[in-house]
Formats: C-alpha cells, structure tokens, sequence
C-alpha cells in the first residue's frame, strides 16, 4: 500500500493545487487496490458482481448440431441444380429427443427448432418453403443451399474456451451466459462496503424543520443512489455536524466498517471548519484543487481506525459538483477496488447546438441534453444555467459534455464529446 506521499513523488509534475481530472484518476489507480477476497455465489446472486476468476466453458454451446427452424432435414447431396427435390417423410425430430432410425437416400425428417441434427443430414428447409403431397414434401429449386438452417455444436463456445474473463463486471447477458454453461455458480469479489456522510452545520436533515440558512440535504441521496447502482454495500451515517468531537466519531466508525467513505463538504478553501483538520489528524489525505468545473476542492487518501483502513474520498459540498466527481473520479476508483477491468466511459460524439464559452487548462463538465436530429445527426445542448448548486440540472440531463483539459471554446456545429448517463445516473 503506497502512501500519498509515494504516489506524489511518482507523478511527474504533480501540483495539488492545480491537479488535471487525467492526473487525479492516475494518481487513485495508484492508491486503490482491489479487495482480494473472493467467494463463490449462484447464478442468481452474481448479478453486478466482478468475476474473480475467468470462466473457461465446461462443455460446448450448443451440445450437438441442431435444427435453427421448424422444418425438414435432409441431406444437402441430394440438391440438384435447377431442379426441385422431392423426399419422403419418415417422421418427426422434437427438441430434447434424439431420432434414433436412419433416414436413407431420397428420405427426410420433420424436424422442431433445437431439435439434434440426425447423423447425415445436414440442411434444414423451414416449413414454409415446402409442398405436401401425401407423405412427400417437394423442395423448390434455390430456396436452401447446403448447411442452412443448421446451428452447429460449439458455435456459441466451444469445451475448454475462456467465456467470461476476470475483472469482467456481470450484466444480464454475462448471468445468462454462465447458466448456459451448466454452471451453477461463479467465483467473485466479495462485495465491499462504502460508508457515506454528508458534513456542514447548515445541512438539515429530512424532517427537520427548515431555519434560516439551512438547506436540506441531497448530497447522501445521490450518493446513495450512484453507489446502489454500482452494486456496492451502502453505510448511510447520516450529516455530521461541524464539530471535532462528532467528525473524530463518524471518520473513526466509518474507516472500522467500511471499504471506503465519502463525505461531501467541508474540504473548499475558505472553510473555517473542523472536516479537513480531523481528516489530517485520523488519516494520510492529499488536499487537492482540481483544474476541473464543477468541483474543484477534493480531498483522498486513507484513514486508519485501530489499524484497518479505509479509503477516503472527501468531495465537494455543491450538489452537482458531488455527482460530476463521483462520475469522473469515485466511480471508476471503487469499480477498481471491487476487482473490476478499468473500461473508461464510451465518449459519444455530438454537434453543440451552442456555443460553449471554455478556458483551456481545465476539464469541464456541462449538463447536457443529447437528441437526434431528423438527418439522424447527434446534437447537443446545455440544461441552461449550469450552477454547481443547480442539482434540477443534473435531472433534466441525459449526459455530461466533457470539455477537454486542453479544448477552448466551443462554436455552434462543433463536435463535443459526452458522457451519457445510461442508467448510472
Ligand atoms: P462546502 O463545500 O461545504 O463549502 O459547500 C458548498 C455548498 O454546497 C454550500 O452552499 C453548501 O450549503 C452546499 N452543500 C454542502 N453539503 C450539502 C448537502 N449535503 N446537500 C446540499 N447542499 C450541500
Ligand atoms: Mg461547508
């Protein structure tokens, strides 16, 4: 485990006052290591869960070459050019029973989808291509060509092939995948724990009263929220209000059950309060100002309570700016401590259907709505004010654009790159 001091000396040019979004994702790939216990669940319990282990395919999928229609089997030798073939039929294969008796020369079989190919036929023409007369079909001439309609063994996989890799995270299609296997459970990390606050003496709690100055809190909603999507174990401990006594007892309860912690506030530069100095005091914090919009103060780093650890990320107090670095930072750093493969975010291309007014030297992420135009372009435009206290923004966005570190202004008609939110947010 590398201390922040380490990493720092790692990173060239690391300045934590004015640290890039890249760099900070950099520097939390160096901090964060996976958890490394793992344990074995069924199929049902995996969803979300990172695979520990690859999966190498026990047997082959499908077992046996199989009919892709309802229709006839036959085999393809007897095609003739320009002619159409007529066959005898000698019964019917259904799907879960092999046909047992051969079917000879000039002979087909009534064939069900998914049913076992019988040894020589090899193509399959679907009912409705076919005449009946009597117990013959007559197949016209070109509606199949040799091998069609037949599903061969092992074409999805085959025995002995890897079909999910570790670090994989497991989605529907991933459940399914393992159970078409034959495989009734798979091995993964176990589930790690995040425990969150919300810090401020002007934070209320929900049913509290409203008082001058106060604001309810959103920050442990959202974050509730993002975390429960990203299939991690929530520790909800509720606002903490500025006092030294109470933070010590929330940061020393947290980092003893949690994985991590994140709290929201109190790490801005003009704060007169008590967060940061306790994170200095319980753990080794790196105080950042990020070179980024919304969101600029962070704190992260680890705290230790009676020698276990806990990650901790310490972000802004601004609703929007508590999500942006969750998207941008937390959520690709906890996907790394759950043992998962980094797989950046899919930046989609659209045309700003705005100009966008941008320094180079800092990374920004705007509200935006992405639709599709009637020539079947992408475009995109802003939610409007884009106040990191507007959290309505965040609601009514389907996506972020991501101005680039480097990137300037940005004129009507320009491509811009965007973070789509896709059921995380
Ligand atoms: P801070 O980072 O503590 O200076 O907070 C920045 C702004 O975010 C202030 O206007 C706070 O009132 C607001 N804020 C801080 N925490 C929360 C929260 N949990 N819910 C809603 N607003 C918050
Ligand atoms: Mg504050």
């Amino acid at each position: 485990m590398k201390t922040i001091e380490q990493i720092a000396a790692e990173l060239q040019g690391y300045d934590p006052q004015a640290i890039s979004a890249e760099r900070v994702n950099d520097f939390l790939a160096r901090l964060v290591e996976p958890v490394g216990e793992t344990e074995t669940r069924p199929v049902f319990d995996a969803l979300g869960r990172v695979l520990a282990a690859d999966v190498v395919s026990p047997i082959s999928v499908p077992p046996h070459d199989n009919s892709a229609m309802d229709g006839f089997a036959f085999d393809s030798a007897a095609l003739r050019a320009n002619e159409p073939l007529s066959l005898r039929v000698v019964g019917t294969a259904f799907a879960g029973k092999a046909w047992a008796s051969p079917v000879g020369p000039g002979e087909c079989l009534k064939i069900m989808t998914g049913a076992i190919m019988p040894a020589g036929l090899d193509t399959v023409v679907p009912l409705e291509f076919v005449k009946t007369e009597g117990d013959h079909i007559v197949v016209p001439h070109g509606v199949v060509s040799s091998g069609d309609n037949r599903r061969l063994l092992g074409e999805d996989l085959m025995a002995g092939q890897p079909a999910l890799a570790r670090g994989q995270t497991l989605g529907p299609a991933a459940l399914g995948l393992i159970a078409s296997l034959g495989l009734p459970g798979v091995q993964v990390f176990r589930r790690i724990r995040v425990a969150y606050f919300s810090t401020g003496d002007e934070i209320l709690s929900l049913g509290e009263a409203p008082r001058e100055g106060a604001v309810y809190d959103s920050n442990r909603y959202t974050v509730f929220g993002l975390l429960t999507r990203l299939g991690v174990d929530v520790i909800d401990m509720g606002v903490v209000p500025d006092e030294p006594a109470r933070l010590e007892a929330a940061f020393r309860q947290a980092a003893a059950q949690a994985d991590a912690i994140i709290t929201s506030g109190g790490v801005s530069m003009g704060e007169a309060d008590h967060t940061k100095a306790m994170m200095k005091q319980l753990g080794d914090v790196a105080f950042w100002r990020v070179a980024m919009r919304p969101g600029r103060p962070m704190a992260v780093g680890r705290i230790t309570e009676a020698g276990k650890s806990a990650l901790l990320f310490g972000l802004p107090g601004n609703p929007v700016a508590v999500m942006v670095t969750f998207l941008a930072f937390v959520r690709p750093a906890l996907q790394r401590l759950m043992g998962g493969t980094a797989r950046p975010p899919v930046l989609l291309q659209a045309r700003s259907a705005e100009a966008l007014r941008k320094k180079p030297g800092r990374t920004e992420y705007q509200r935006g709505i992405v639709q599709r135009e009637p020539d079947g372009s992408l475009s995109v435009r802003t939610t409007g004010n884009q106040g990191s206290g507007v959290l309505r923004s965040m609601v009514e966005a389907n996506g972020l654009i991501v101005l680039h570190h480097g990137q300037g202004s940005v004129a009507v008609g320009d491509a811009v790159d965007v973070m789509m939110f896709d059921g995380v947010v």
